[in-house]
């Protein structure tokens, strides 16, 4: 070995050392057994098990925040029974509920029962509720849904989700809002297109399928607010959180909002 090797080598400047990264601080197991299964499966930022126990916190400042802003919330559907209450939110798929409570109250009074409703001219029915708009499948689905209530539930609404999606033009929301409106039954919660829009402007959840969003809600909250929230939702969503221009600057739970849609000018 020559001496300029040597040499070299003892000039050789010493290895740099590279330093660990820190050890991930473990978060203890949440008590709620909802809650624990948030923590383990990470789908969504509400799922990701480094902001789940803050991202629970920050859910609940929103829900009591909401709760306390918006003291009345409830459903916005004129009805009497839960008969009423199916016809109403199937008559509101792409309508609003104040467009509905102008047609229903000619409505239930022509139609008082599944029966009146199953047996009656699609062209009279089509006529009634022709300001709600696809007043053609809408009839087909009211008269298909009465007929199976006559035929199989004695012309009673059913309180079970499994029963009430069988029903032609009842999906999981119309489901989520007569369980939940007319029997007091948290069996989901229901995702119309404010909660949509409130859920992903809140970071509540990053999907845009209505029943990948309601499995997030029903992560973050407890089972006890599934009724309540899209309420509270739906009220902030129609008073300051507009699509369009969202009113940020009067908004109850602003500083807790991290949406990119802010418009605080
Ligand atoms: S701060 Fe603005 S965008 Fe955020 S929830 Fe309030 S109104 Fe909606």
């Amino acid at each position: 070995m020559s001496p300029t090797t040597l040499k070299n080598r003892k000039d050789r400047p010493p290895k740099r050392k590279i330093p660990r990264r820190p050890r991930q601080k473990r978060i203890p197991p949440l008590k709620n057994p909802q809650h624990q299964r948030l923590q383990r499966v990470p789908r969504s930022p509400a799922r990701n098990p480094v902001t789940a126990k803050s991202g629970l916190a920050r859910a609940q400042r929103i829900f009591e925040r909401l709760n306390e802003h918006y003291p009345d919330a409830k459903c916005a559907l004129d009805f009497k029974n839960p008969l009423q209450l199916l016809i109403a939110t199937i008559l509101s798929a792409q309508s609003t509920d104040k467009m509905v409570n102008t047609v229903t109250p000619a409505l239930f009074r022509k139609y008082r029962s599944a029966q009146d409703f199953a047996v009656a001219l699609p062209a009279d029915l089509e006529k009634q509720i022709h300001s709600c708009g696809f007043f053609r499948s809408k009839a087909r689905s009211i008269q298909g849904t009465s007929r199976i209530l006559v035929e199989k539930h004695k012309g009673k609404v059913p309180d079970t989700m499994d029963a009430l999606l069988e029903l032609p033009g009842v999906a999981r929301k119309t489901a989520n809002v007569v369980l939940g409106v007319a029997f007091a039954k948290a069996e989901g919660v229901v995702v119309d297109t404010h909660v949509q829009r409130l859920s992903r402007r809140l970071n509540f959840s990053q999907q845009t399928q209505p029943e990948k969003i309601e499995r997030d809600l029903m992560d973050l909250f407890p089972k006890k607010q599934w009724i309540l929230l899209p309420h509270l939702l739906i009220h902030h969503g129609r008073a300051l959180c507009h699509a369009r221009k969202p009113e940020c600057l009067k908004c109850p739970i602003e500083d807790l909002c991290t949406s990119d849609e802010k418009v605080l000018a």
